[in-house]
């Protein structure tokens, strides 16, 4: 075991301070990484805040994490000492069920080790995230970071990113097609910049107007005002793909409206409050509403190679630790753009 320095939240709801934790001493699958940044991720608070409730405490958050490798157990292949890797939402799941054989690990049957407020597979050790300086995880649940990325802007596709690549991979977003991004936040800004660089014309669909440059920039050709609802007479029957990623209580019907014949509508935002859905509005047009929830080891792999090829990282906004508090803050008034990372340099002090 191994002693390190780490940022958390002793019980629910109080402020996250310095803490000590412990890690594993790697086995022969395991990596060690020195946690050089990590996104900062709406579920973070939540967490923190036990709003989802059965949190476990002491929690120390993050699950955008990245890292170089500084030491490998004697049986690792894919990384060297100096590498650099990421590690995202879970660190381990059962590799026996049939979502774990499909990829689709963050559903595993017996519940996947989730990076922090979680446990190991044997259902005991505590998890901790990537407000730290040091994790260790088993090689098959740690990915590469392409080069070309930068290491602190790259940390927040582990979570935000894949959870809009998914999406657009699953529902065939291509060339030509038109995309929807229903709000423009962490999870928003990667939605657009991923379809975009699909070949989909994207329209941010947004309560105001005071987002239309930022949203153009991150390569938005398309920009409508939902307040007043004139939008959605303009862009009825005319979008391929709607992704959602609001949070906050909105009318499902009003977006699966702009959906083409057989268009989907996905929903990556969770209000906390049941939304109702119209049969009319699905069944007319034979219309599909789903979700989608981050995405499997290989496929988070092939996000991350594809922002390496289209030189796609989060737009952010570096904090030492010191921050943090004063951070989730800020990201429940909205008031980043579009992601905070801990510089975990500070932490090392
Ligand atoms: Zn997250
Ligand atoms: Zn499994």
């Amino acid at each position: 075991m191994q002693r390190i320095r780490a940022w958390g939240a002793a019980a629910a709801g109080k402020p996250l301070a310095p803490m000590t934790i412990e890690r594993r001493e790697p086995g022969p699958h395991d990596v060690v990484l020195e946690i050089l940044f990590c996104g900062v991720c709406h579920s973070d608070i939540h967490q923190a805040r036990d709003e989802w409730s059965g949190a476990l405490f002491p929690m120390v958050p993050g699950h955008e994490i990245v890292g170089r490798v500084t030491r490998l157990g004697g049986e690792i292949s894919k990384f060297k000492v100096g590498d650099l890797a990421g590690v995202g939402c879970l660190v381990d799941s059962c590799r026996a069920c049939a979502p774990c054989a499909d990829g689709l690990e963050q559903f595993c049957a017996k519940g996947p080790a989730l990076t922090y407020n979680g446990t190991e597979m044997d259902r005991k050790t505590l998890t901790y995230g990537g407000y730290s300086t040091e994790i260790v995880v088993d090689e098959r649940y740690t990915l590469r970071i392409p080069a070309g990325l930068d290491p602190a802007a790259a940390a927040p596709l582990l979570c935000a990113g894949i959870t809009t690549y998914s999406p657009l991979r699953q529902w065939g977003c291509k060339p030509g097609d038109r995309v929807g991004v229903v709000g423009l936040g962490g999870l928003g800004h990667m939605a657009v910049k991923l379809a975009a660089s699909m070949g989909a014309k994207v329209t941010v669909l947004s309560t105001s107007g005071g987002k239309e440059a930022d949203a153009r920039r991150l390569g938005a050709s398309d920009f409508a005002v939902t307040k007043g609802g004139a939008a959605f007479d303009r862009l009825a029957g005319k979008v391929d793909l709607v992704i959602d990623t609001v949070s906050a209580p909105h009318d499902y019907n009003a977006y699966l409206g702009l959906l083409r014949t057989r268009g989907a509508m996905v929903v990556v935002g969770a209000p906390t409050a049941p939304t109702p859905v119209h049969a009319f509005s699905l069944i007319l047009g034979n219309r599909r509403l789903a979700g989608s929830m981050i995405g499997g080891i290989a496929e988070t792999q092939e996000m991350l190679d594809h922002c390496a090829k289209h030189g796609i990282v989060s737009d952010i906004e570096l904090i030492p630790i010191q921050k943090i508090n004063e951070a989730y803050e800020r990201v429940l008034k909205s008031d980043v753009r579009y992601r905070f990372v801990v510089d975990v340099a500070s932490l090392r002090g």
